[in-house]
């Protein structure tokens, strides 16, 4: 599969023309379509599974700044712990609570966003509402974690409507926390990342418009 360098330059121009970044998805790919976009100045990248990201870690440039923005089982996060730019997708306690224990072992200070759940969609992973609220309010006790905002995936849907209000709802928790320690908004996909940029949204992440259907 080739990298559309086209799509790609038109994201980040559209993202930065909003101050947002651009986190190119790059799950499935190969670490030679990872090294095209890194040449062009690429260091922002997300990967879903830890074992994927550990084989990519070690074959790419040591100052890529991996994303980690999949479902995360707390016995895996110790092999991401050392190296992970940003987790975007902490969602209970018992995640946190295990991020914190692996910041103290390798001595980090590790920046994370919660996943806050905004689809009705089964599959979707995420804290609710109270959830999100408690980890907020757990936070002086992890102080070598930093939450840095937070995560949303909307759902899978045509209809404009479902999506604004899911992220009507995770843009206006932005809002109500936002500050300067808590400063990320990471919202938008590929099929619905310019609806997400008028959200609020500060992060954007992008896969396949930019590698191709996985
Ligand atoms: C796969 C994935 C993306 C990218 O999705 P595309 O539709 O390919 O752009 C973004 N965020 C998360 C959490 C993902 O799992």
């Amino acid at each position: 599969m080739a990298v559309n360098i086209e799509a790609y330059f038109s994201i980040l121009n559209q993202a930065q023309a909003k101050h947002a970044q651009l986190i190119v998805v790059s799950k499935k790919q190969t670490v030679q379509d990872i090294k095209i976009l890194y040449d062009l100045g690429h260091r922002d990248f997300g990967e879903n599974y830890v074992q994927e990201l550990q084989e990519k870690q070690t074959q790419l440039p040591q100052d890529i700044r991996w994303h980690f923005i999949g479902h995360l089982q707390t016995n895996k996060l110790k092999y991401i712990a050392p190296y992970i730019y940003l987790i975007q997708s902490i969602d209970s306690l018992k995640l946190m609570f295990e991020l914190h224990n692996q910041a103290l072992k390798c001595h980090r200070k590790i920046p994370f966003l919660i996943e806050y759940k905004i689809s009705q969609e089964p599959t979707k992973a995420g804290a609710d509402t109270k959830t999100l609220e408690m980890l907020l309010g757990h936070l002086t006790q992890c102080p070598n974690i930093h939450c840095q905002g937070f995560m949303g995936m909307g759902s899978v849907t045509h209809d404009d409507e479902v999506t604004k209000n899911e992220f009507k709802i995770i843009s206006s928790k932005f809002l109500e926390h936002q500050s300067q320690e808590l400063s990320i908004l990471s919202l938008g996909m590929s099929n619905d990342y310019k609806l997400a940029l008028s959200y609020h949204s500060n992060m954007i992440r992008i896969g396949s418009l930019i590698f191709g259907n996985r």
